[in-house]
């Protein structure tokens, strides 16, 4: 599996972050989330598919 925040699309909300704490981490600099390193061996795909329906910019990619 394979997750990714497509920086065009995010747009800061930290959805994301509310849901999936253990999957997205916010670079404030920036004002957008990334995919924490490794998140995908640990974190289960049920809470990645619960972050991107409730992304209100459709910004979270998975690729199973
Ligand atoms: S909820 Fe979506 S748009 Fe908002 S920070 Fe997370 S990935 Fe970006």
């Amino acid at each position: 599996m394979k997750v990714w925040v497509d920086p065009d699309r995010c747009r800061g909300h930290a959805l994301c972050l509310t849901h999936a704490p253990d999957a997205f981490e916010f670079i404030d600099l920036e004002d957008r989330s990334v995919v924490i390193e490794g998140a995908t061996e640990s974190v289960p795909l049920a809470v990645f598919e619960t972050a991107a329906r409730n992304c209100p910019e459709r910004a979270i990619v998975i690729e199973l």
